[in-house]
C-alpha cells in the first residue's frame, strides 16, 4: 500500500513553488449581483450509496477566476476559444496598489511598464473581498486613465483581484475599462486572489476552459516566483 504521506494531493501548493491564485468554485459562491446564483450540486453521491459521484455545475462564465474575451463587450469580437494559448502563459509581474479605492496613474507609472507584459494588480481586494461569499461592492477598480495608459504601453494581459475591473454601479466605468482593453487585444483575468503573493516577477500559467464561442471562461491560474 502506498504511504499516504507521499501521495501528492492536487491543489496542495505546499508540494511545489507554484502558488494557486484561483478562487475555488462552490455552491452559492460570490457572484455579480445581477447574474444568477452559481449552483454546484452533487446529484449522485457514492458516500450516500449511489453507484457513482456526480456534480452538476450551473454558472455564468464570469463567475470566479475567469478570462474575458473581446466578445464580452465588442459585437463580433474574438471569442475565448480563439485566445492565443500563450496570452496567459509566460512571464508576469505582480504590482501592488495601496490605494483603497481605485488604481490610479500615480501608483502605476513608476513601474516602467513594457510592451507585451502580463500584469497582475494586487489590491486590498485580495485580503478583504474573499473572506465572504457576499458580494463586496466597494472593491478596488481600474481608473479609465490607467486603462488607457496600459493600452498605450501595449500590455498583453491584465489581472485584477475581484470580479470586475470597472467600478460597481457605474456603467461607464465598467463599459469603458472593458472596451478599451478588449478592443485593443488585451485579455482580462478577473477574480484572482493575490493574498499569498508578493509583488515581483513570476511565471504565470492560466488557461480558460475551451468554451466554444465563449465571451469568457473559468480558469485555473497559478504563479511561480522567478528565481
Ligand atoms: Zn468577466
Amino acid at each position: 500500500m502506498a504511504n499516504k504521506k507521499n501521495v501528492v494531493q492536487w491543489g496542495d501548493s505546499a508540494q511545489s513553488d507554484w502558488i494557486d491564485i484561483s478562487i475555488p468554485y462552490r455552491n452559492k459562491m460570490v457572484y455579480w449581483p445581477s447574474d444568477p446564483v452559481p449552483r454546484i450540486e452533487r446529484i449522485k453521491d457514492r458516500d450516500k450509496g449511489d453507484g457513482v459521484t456526480l456534480t452538476e455545475i450551473q454558472i455564468i462564465d464570469h463567475v470566479g477566476t475567469h478570462v474575458d474575451a473581446p466578445l464580452h463587450f465588442i459585437a463580433g469580437g474574438r471569442t475565448i476559444d480563439k485566445m492565443p494559448l500563450d496570452a496567459t502563459i509566460g512571464r508576469a509581474r505582480v504590482i501592488e496598489i495601496k490605494d483603497p479605492v481605485s488604481i490610479k496613474m500615480e501608483e502605476v507609472v513608476p513601474h516602467s511598464i513594457r510592451r507585451g507584459e502580463r500584469l497582475l494588480f494586487k489590491t486590498r481586494n485580495s485580503e478583504r473581498c474573499y473572506k465572504t461569499d457576499a458580494f463586496v461592492p466597494d472593491y478596488v477598480y481600474f481608473s479609465t486613465e490607467v486603462v488607457k495608459y496600459l493600452v498605450e504601453r501595449g500590455v498583453r494581459v491584465v489581472g485584477l483581484d475581484y470580479l470586475s475591473i470597472g467600478k460597481y454601479g457605474d456603467d461607464s466605468s465598467i463599459g469603458d475599462t472593458h472596451k478599451l482593453f478588449l478592443e485593443n487585444g488585451v485579455y482580462i483575468l478577473e477574480g484572482i486572489n493575490l493574498a499569498k503573493v508578493k509583488p515581483g516577477r513570476y511565471d504565470l500559467v492560466c488557461l480558460p476552459i475551451f468554451l466554444e464561442k465563449g465571451d469568457a471562461a473559468p480558469a485555473r491560474a497559478i504563479l511561480k516566483p522567478l528565481k
